[in-house]
């Protein structure tokens, strides 16, 4: 079992982001730190799910790139351990690209995923969009939004629900509020595609109707007579502005 080791001193790109690769495998781990740090990030390596843990914790990484198939823990778990730490962006990898996999690592929290063997510059893409979606976030300073009974607060991240406060995975999170920022109007399937997950996805929009449902059931939506968020069949969403109305 190899330790984490530290490649921050050495990095070609002192002063740039961290990138936590967790990863089992040297002949993919070494090739690809290598690529990262001439891209200009700092790099770390866990080679268990233990480690990757202990090393959130110690280095506060921008980013962590996740191989689900680890020799001590299923990756999913090590992503769901993480997630209750802190709020750093994961991005996963599978070897399979299983839909389910992916499904599960969404829900637990990871923003992204990528399908082994993947291309390099591709994963690098993919850094780059979560940590620009991380940094609107935190440079959004936006005040409440209200739409019904629903308060969301961007800056905060936190949403509820008749003062009841809603619990929300990140990517639940992120389509409320882009959802709320247009309240009353109907938001494309691809805008919430691009702004909520990244536009180089590559993924079946699938996943965004799985995140619909788990948002409606949240909010105690009916999909048959929606109180909140609206379908419209083959163009996207609505989050309905006004209050419930007559039947
Ligand atoms: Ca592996």
């Amino acid at each position: 079992m190899h330790a984490g080791r530290s490649e921050a001193s050495s990095a070609a790109g002192d002063g740039g982001l961290l990138v936590l690769l967790v990863e089992d495998e040297q002949s993919i781990a070494e090739p690809f730190m290598a690529v990262l740090r001439r891209a200009g990030f700092r790099t770390e390596l866990a080679g268990t799910g233990a480690e990757a843990i202990t090393l959130v914790s110690a280095h506060d990484p921008d980013v962590v790139l996740l191989d689900l198939g680890l020799p001590d823990m299923d990756g999913r778990d090590v992503c769901r351990r993480i997630r209750a730490e802190c709020d750093v962006p994961i991005i996963m990898v599978t070897a399979s690209g299983a839909v389910t996999d992916r499904v599960v690592g969404l829900e637990l929290g990871a923003d992204d995923y990528v399908v082994k063997p993947f291309a390099p510059h591709e994963v690098i893409a993919r850094i780059r969009a979560v940590m620009r979606r991380g940094r609107r976030e935190a440079t959004g300073g936006e005040r409440q939004l209200r739409v019904q009974d629903l308060t969301i607060d961007a800056g905060a991240r936190r949403a509820w629900r008749a003062e009841v406060e809603l619990e929300l995975t990140r990517k639940e999170f992120d389509l409320l509020l882009r959802l709320a920022r247009d309240a009353g109007r109907v938001v494309g399937r691809e805008v919430l595609m691009s702004d909520v997950w990244d536009v180089n996805w590559f993924g079946s929009t699938k996943t965004l109707d799985v995140h619909i449902g788990w948002l409606r059931r949240k909010l105690g939506d009916d999909p048959e007579a929606p109180r909140y968020l609206r379908t419209v069949r083959g163009v996207g969403f609505m989050l309905v502005a006004d209050g419930p109305q007559a039947q």
